[in-house]
């Protein structure tokens, strides 16, 4: 590593939200104005940036992530369960507001309840943005998600590098504005946020949305297909492939989608080309859904390799 060489410190830098995920199993989820007993309280750290950034540093990617948490137990065991996979924290905030929670619970037949507060993750600024501009130019691919404000991720794909590439997950699906689409090389899609983003535009399948997808300026779109693998359009080479995934026992598939957004982002910002990329994540994403969690179930380069 050269000090003239600031590109070389990041393969990804993730800009997103860091949460403590409660969970609480019930037999059966209240009704309005019902209270029901359930089992002992499970905390662990999620969020999707948190999910990402910890997902691609399992793997092994140089791996730095920008979020804020608030100054509270659950900021303390985000902040420690990234350090311990490695993840560097340096651009991690802390303080303004609790750290944002999602309150589950989740029935026997695994249906579940969600509530989630944004808390810090909603106080992640646009100037938050600007004062780490050393972690955004030092980062080869920047991967962002839509659970921080709008403007914070417009700002980041404004401060980005020049030589830096943006994958955006627009997870939860909002708006989008056209700045934010064009510069997405790829934007990661699940089909729930295929349909949304194309509304009564969208056509029949996959395959019709891929081109509709790209008409809207991103200069590439990757679109999971769960168990059915991953579409990856690319305008530069102007083709649709379809990759498929391994076959696995599927036990939860939680956090899938971040474990293939963060492992397409490191093979990009190590100069895979993107269908190269694609099939890795989709593999990378098949082995996270091998095991029970989120975090818990990212692989390592040798699981996926075992796949
Ligand atoms: P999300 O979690 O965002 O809804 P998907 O369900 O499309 O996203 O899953 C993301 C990726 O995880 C898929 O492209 C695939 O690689 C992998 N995956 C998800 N479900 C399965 C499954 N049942 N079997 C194998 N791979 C899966």
């Amino acid at each position: 590593m050269h000090d003239n060489a600031p590109d070389d410190r990041y393969d990804l830098l993730v800009v997103g939200s860091a949460n403590a995920d409660l969970v609480i199993g019930v037999e059966r989820r209240p009704a309005p104005g019902e209270t029901v007993l359930g089992s002992d309280l499970a905390v662990h750290p999620g969020g999707k940036g948190a999910n990402q950034s910890l997902a691609a540093a399992r793997l092994g990617a140089r791996t730095a992530l920008l979020a804020r948490v608030g100054d509270d137990g659950h900021g303390r065991l985000l902040l420690e369960s990234q350090r311990a996979a490695g993840v560097d924290t340096d651009g991690v905030l802390v303080g303004g507001a609790p750290t944002g929670v999602a309150l589950i619970t989740v029935d026997p037949s695994g249906d579940n309840s969600i509530v989630v507060s944004p808390g810090a993750n909603g106080r992640l600024t646009p100037e938050d943005v600007r004062a780490a501009a050393p972690l955004l130019a030092a980062a080869r691919v920047i991967s962002v998600q839509l659970e921080i404000p709008p403007a914070t991720v417009a700002e980041t794909v404004r401060r980005r590098g020049p030589e830096t590439r943006l994958v955006l997950n627009p997870s939860p699906p909002a708006p989008l504005p056209a700045e934010v689409l064009a510069a997405c090389d790829p934007l990661v899609v699940n089909e729930h946020e295929a349909r949304y983003i194309l509304g009564d535009g969208a056509g029949r399948t996959p395959q019709d949305w891929a081109p509709a997808l790209l008409a809207l300026g991103p200069r590439s779109v990757v679109i999971t297909l769960g168990a059915a693998g991953a579409l990856v359009a690319d305008s530069r080479t102007d083709s649709l492939d379809h990759l498929v995934s391994p076959e696995v026992e599927a036990v939860d598939t939680t956090g899938a989608g971040d474990a293939f957004t963060a492992a397409l982002a490191w093979r990009l910002g190590r100069g895979d080309a993107l269908r190269e990329a694609a099939a890795f994540a989709v593999r990378v994403g098949a082995a996270a859904v091998t095991a029970r969690g989120a975090q818990e179930s990212f692989p390592t380069l040798e699981e996926v390799d075992a796949l």
